[in-house]
C-alpha cells in the first residue's frame, strides 16, 4: 500500500525562511567586521602610546639536544629539575652537591664530623630499582643527626644518599635501575676490567643495559670519581639490593676489602662469601675505588628490594667507622 503523501506547504514560505537565514548571516558578518576594525584601531593607538618594553628578565629554560655522542657533548646544558627536598633539611643538616645527573638532578653528599679518617657510603647507584638503599641512607642520616656521638672525633663520614636520581625518578621497579642513557652505573667505572658489554649468564637481564660508551662516560660516575679522587677515603660501602651478600672490591678481590666484607657480613648476617650466580662484575665502583687509592671497598646487598634493614646496617656503620685498612 503506497504511503499517503503529505500535502506540501505553500512554496513561498521556505523562500522567506532562506532569505531570513541570509539576513542573519549578513548581520553576523557586519558585526564581526566592525569588531575587527575596532580592535585594529585600538591596538594601533596602543602601539603609538606604548613605551618600548624592557627586555624580558625571566630566563628561558635551556634547550637540550640529545645527540648520539660518544664523548660528552660540550653544548649540552642539563635542565635543572625541582627536586623533592630531602627530609633531613628540617634538621638543619646541610648537604653539598657533588655533581648533576644526566637530566640535571643534583647528587648530594652529607658530611658528618671533621676528623682525619674519612669514610664514604654510597646508596642508590641502581636507582629506584634498589630504592630501599636510598631509604636506608635517609634513615642513617636522620639517625646520625640525632646521635652525632656515633661519629668518632677523628672521623669524617660522607653519605651520598642517591647516586642515580634519574633512575629513582623514573621507576621503582626494573625500569629504574639504569641512568638516563640506559647505562648501569655500577659497570661504568673505568676500572681495569671495564667493558661496554658482558656475558649475561647469571647476571641481571630484565632490561637492556650497557657499561657506557667508555669507563666513566656518565656524569653520575664522574661526579663520584671526582669526589673520591679529592678525598683520602679509608673505606667505602656501596649499597645494593638484594640478597647476594657482601662483595669485596678489586679484581681479584683485594685483601683489605675481603677483611671489611667479612666484618660487615658478621655484623649484618649478609652472606660472605657472596652468593655466586656466575655473573662477572665489571667496572664497579668498588673495583675502581681500590685501584685508585681507597683502602677498602665493598658492594653490600640488603636482604630484599623493600626493607632498609636499618638495625643491621647501624651495626655495619659502626664496623665501617672503626675499620683500619
Ligand atoms: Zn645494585
Amino acid at each position: 500500500m503506497p504511503m499517503p503523501h503529505k500535502k506540501s506547504s505553500p512554496s513561498h514560505s521556505w523562500v522567506y525562511a532562506i532569505w531570513g537565514l541570509n539576513l542573519v548571516v549578513v548581520i553576523c558578518l557586519l558585526g564581526a567586521g566592525f569588531l575587527y576594525a575596532n580592535g585594529q584601531r585600538a591596538s594601533a593607538a596602543h602601539a603609538l602610546t606604548e613605551t618600548p618594553r624592557a627586555a624580558p628578565t625571566q630566563r628561558l629554560p635551556p634547550t637540550s639536544y640529545y645527540l648520539p655522542t660518544l664523548t660528552p657533548n660540550p653544548f649540552f646544558t642539563p635542565p635543572v629539575f625541582e627536586t623533592s627536598t630531602p627530609f633531613v633539611l628540617d634538621h638543619g643538616q646541610q648537604s653539598n652537591i657533588i655533581g648533576l645527573s644526566h637530566q640535571g638532578r643534583p647528587i648530594d653528599v652529607y658530611t658528618f664530623g671533621s676528623g682525619e679518617r674519612e669514610y664514604l657510603i654510597v646508596a642508590g647507584i641502581h636507582g629506584g630499582y634498589e630504592g630501599n638503599t636510598i631509604g636506608l641512607a635517609n634513615e642513617l642520616i636522620r639517625y646520625i643527626i640525632d646521635h652525632p656521638e656515633i661519629i668518632p672525633s677523628d672521623v669524617t663520614l660522607y653519605i651520598i644518599r642517591n647516586m642515580n636520581p634519574d633512575g629513582e625518578a623514573r621507576d621503582s621497579g626494573v625500569d629504574g635501575r639504569v641512568n638516563h642513557r640506559g647505562v648501569d652505573l655500577n659497570r661504568n667505572f673505568p676500572s681495569q676490567n671495564w667493558v661496554a658489554d658482558w656475558d649475561r649468564d647469571g647476571c641481571w637481564i630484565w632490561r637492556p643495559t650497557t657499561g657506557g660508551s667508555y669507563g666513566g662516560s656518565e656524569p653520575e660516575t664522574r661526579a663520584v670519581m671526582s669526589f673520591i679522587s679529592t678525598h683520602d677515603t679509608l673505606a667505602i660501602i656501596s649499597y645494593h639490593s638484594a640478597a647476594l651478600g657482601v662483595f669485596p672490591g678489586g679484581d681479584p678481590w683485594q685483601p683489605d676489602s675481603i677483611r671489611l666484607a667479612k666484618a660487615l657480613a658478621k655484623a649484618t648476617g649478609y652472606p660472605y662469601p657472596p652468593i655466586d650466580t656466575g655473573c662477572e662484575y665489571t667496572g664497579t665502583l668498588a673495583d675502581w675505588a681500590v685501584e685508585n687509592g681507597v683502602g677498602a671497598a665493598v658492594d653490600m646487598e640488603l636482604a630484599n628490594h623493600r626493607d632498609t634493614d636499618f638495625k643491621q646496617n647501624l651495626e655495619a656503620l659502626k664496623v665501617l667507622l672503626n675499620f683500619v685498612p
